[in-house]
Order: C-alpha cells, then sequence, then structure tokens
C-alpha cells in the first residue's frame, strides 16, 4: 500500500468506489469520469506503478480478467466496441501511478478524449450492478 495512492485506498476500502468484480489478486470498479458509461479499471490489489514494474505472471493474470469483463461491460451496455486502455507516464496519459488497464465500451459517436462529466455515485452503482449481471 502507498498512503497517497487513490487505487491502494479503494483497494483497503478506505475510499468509495463501484467495484465490478474482486478476487483475491485484483478488483475492477467504473471510473469516476467515465469516457462512457461502463467505462471500468481493472487494478492488481498490490501496488506497482506501470508495466515496468509489474511482474509478467501478474499482468498476464490482469488480462485474464479483463476477457473476463470485457464481454460483461459489452453486453451490460450494449457497446458497439470495446477499447482496451493501458497508459504508462505522464506523457502516455497516465494520471494515477497505480497500473490498471481501461475497458471502454466504444459507439459510433464516441471520442477518445471526450470524458462525460463526472458520473454520480448512485448512476455508477447501478452500472456497476448491471455489468455483474453478465459476470
Ligand atoms: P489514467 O489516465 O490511465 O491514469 O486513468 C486514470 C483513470 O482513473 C481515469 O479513468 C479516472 O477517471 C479514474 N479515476 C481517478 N480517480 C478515481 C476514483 N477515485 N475512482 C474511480 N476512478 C478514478
Ligand atoms: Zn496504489
Amino acid at each position: 500500500m502507498t498512503e497517497s495512492c487513490i487505487f491502494c485506498k479503494i483497494v483497503q476500502k478506505e475510499a468509495p468506489a463501484s467495484i465490478v468484480y474482486e478476487d483475491e489478486k485484483v478488483v475492477a470498479f467504473l471510473s469516476i469520469q467515465p469516457i462512457n458509461v461502463g467505462h471500468t479499471l481493472v487494478v492488481p490489489k498490490k501496488h506497482y506503478e506501470n508495466i515496468y514494474e509489474i511482474p509478467e505472471e501478474k499482468i498476464a493474470y490482469m488480462y485474464k480478467i479483463v476477457k473476463k469483463l470485457s464481454y460483461a461491460v459489452q453486453k451490460a451496455v450494449n457497446a458497439e466496441g470495446i477499447r482496451i486502455v493501458q497508459n504508462n507516464g505522464e506523457t502516455a496519459g497516465q494520471v494515477v501511478f497505480h497500473i490498471h488497464v481501461h475497458i471502454i465500451p466504444m459507439n459510433k459517436d464516441s471520442q477518445w478524449v471526450h470524458r462525460l462529466e463526472n458520473r454520480a455515485a448512485d448512476a455508477l452503482k447501478d452500472d456497476a450492478r448491471k455489468i455483474r449481471q453478465f459476470i
């Protein structure tokens, strides 16, 4: 656990999140500033900053869960496509320095850079419930 890390706080349940999936190694929750409804983040419970730090078997496991959840996210929001993104370093757009994989539902009018306004906690809870139905 890194004290100032928001994702470590979510893992420890010291900060709120709309959790979609959890096991002993990873947690997946909804982004508070989603690109589209259903935008999910898959995070290892242990703090690694980026793809260089995380051991190979741990990122392999994360992607196993990414695959499982991509299906659930796609079904839950009826997305035409799903974009998988993982940013490393500020220049690449990394803002939270605890490695995470984005699962982003995309539709014809979706724009990569445009984020929805901060989504209300109640709406996020409802989105998470819909996704969990398909896991
Ligand atoms: P990145 O730019 O790849 O580091 O992505 C950071 C992601 O974390 C964005 O989707 C943010 O909306 C999301 N995010 C930041 N803080 C929180 C939080 N407290 N709960 C949920 N998502 C968050
Ligand atoms: Zn962390």
